[in-house]
C-alpha cells in the first residue's frame, strides 16, 4: 500500500522518526467465530528493530480514500526466522475486515512507532492485569516478561473465546467479568475486589488495557483512590467504543 496514500498521519509518523515495512500473510487460523491468527513474514524489521514486552505495530488497513492505522500486537516474533503472529478479535471494522479475508501472499504496510516496555521496577511481587480480548495478546507477553510473579486478573469477555491466555494454574487466577454496561460492570468488580490482595502485594504491579473510558477509570481508581505509585501503574486504552 503506497505510504504517499497515508496523508498526514503517515506524513507526521515519518517526522517522528517511524519506521516503515510491509508483511506478507503465510499462513490463517480461525479460533473460533470471534478471533482470527495470521502468521507473516516481517519484511525484514524484526531484525531492524528488535524486539521487547507487548510490542505492537501500527498497520495501515485499506478503506475508501485512504488506509487507516490500527495498533496490533507482535505475538512470538522471532528476529531470525523473520516471522511473527498477529491475533485479531473480530468484530465490525476496516481491520477486523482485512483480518477474516486474509489470504496467504496477501501484504499489509506496517509502521514501528511508539511502541516501548519499561520494565516494572521494582520487580513485581504480584500482577493485578485487567484486560479483554483486543488486549490478549499483549497480557500473554506480559505475564512472559514478568516471569513467575503471581498474577491476578480480570478479563472482561470470555477468556475461552480465542486464542489461551498463557496462564499457569499455579501462579494465575483469572476472573472473567462479561462485559456490561460498556465497561462499568469491570469497574465496578474491580473496586469491590482489588483493594484487598492490593494491599498484600509488597511490591504491586497494576497493568491495564481495556477499552479507553474503562482504562481511564480503573486507571484514576488505582492511582487516585488506592495509592499506587504512578512508575507502578501501567494503563493504555486498547480501543475506542462508539
Ligand atoms: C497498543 C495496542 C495493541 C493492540 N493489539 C491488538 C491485538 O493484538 N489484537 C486485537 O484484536 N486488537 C488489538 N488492539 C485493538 C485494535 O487496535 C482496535 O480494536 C481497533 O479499533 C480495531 O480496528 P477496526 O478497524 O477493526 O475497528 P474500528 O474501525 O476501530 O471500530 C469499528 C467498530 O468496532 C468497535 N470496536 C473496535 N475495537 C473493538 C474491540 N476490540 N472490541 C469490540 N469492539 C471494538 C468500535 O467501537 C466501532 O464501533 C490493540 C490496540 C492497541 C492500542
Amino acid at each position: 500500500m503506497g505510504q504517499e496514500r497515508r496523508g498526514w498521519e503517515g506524513a507526521v509518523l515519518r517526522l517522528m522518526g517511524a519506521r516503515d515495512f510491509t508483511f506478507t500473510v503465510t499462513d490463517t487460523e480461525d479460533l473460533g467465530p470471534s478471533f482470527r491468527r495470521l502468521r507473516l513474514t516481517d519484511g525484514g524489521m524484526l531484525a531492524a528493530t528488535g524486539v521487547h514486552p507487548t510490542m505492537w505495530v501500527r498497520l495501515w488497513f485499506p478503506g475508501t480514500g485512504r488506509p487507516h492505522q490500527r495498533a496490533y500486537t507482535l505475538v512470538d516474533p522471532d528476529p531470525a526466522a523473520g516471522t511473527l503472529t498477529l491475533e485479531f478479535a473480530l468484530h465490525p471494522g476496516r481491520a477486523s475486515d482485512w483480518a477474516r479475508a486474509a489470504r496467504p501472499s496477501d501484504t499489509i504496510g506496517a509502521t514501528v512507532q511508539g511502541t516501548g516496555f519499561q520494565r516494572p521496577d521494582p520487580a513485581p511481587s504480584h500482577v493485578f492485569a485487567m484486560a479483554d480480548p483486543a488486549s490478549l495478546p499483549a497480557l500473554n507477553s506480559l505475564l512472559d516478561a514478568v516471569g513467575g510473579a503471581p498474577a491476578t486478573i480480570w478479563f472482561e469477555g470470555d477468556p475461552g473465546a480465542g486464542p489461551p491466555p498463557r496462564t499457569d494454574p499455579a501462579r494465575h487466577e483469572v476472573r472473567a467479568a462479561p462485559r456490561h454496561e460498556a465497561g462499568a460492570g469491570l469497574v465496578a468488580r474491580v473496586r469491590e475486589e482489588l483493594p484487598a490482595p492490593l494491599g498484600a502485594a509488597a511490591h504491586p504491579y497494576v497493568w491495564i488495557a481495556c477499552d479507553t473510558a474503562t482504562t481511564r477509570a480503573l486507571g484514576g481508581y488505582v492511582r487516585r483512590e488506592l495509592g499506587v505509585p504512578r512508575r507502578q501503574v501501567h494503563a493504555l486504552g486498547y480501543w475506542r467504543p462508539s
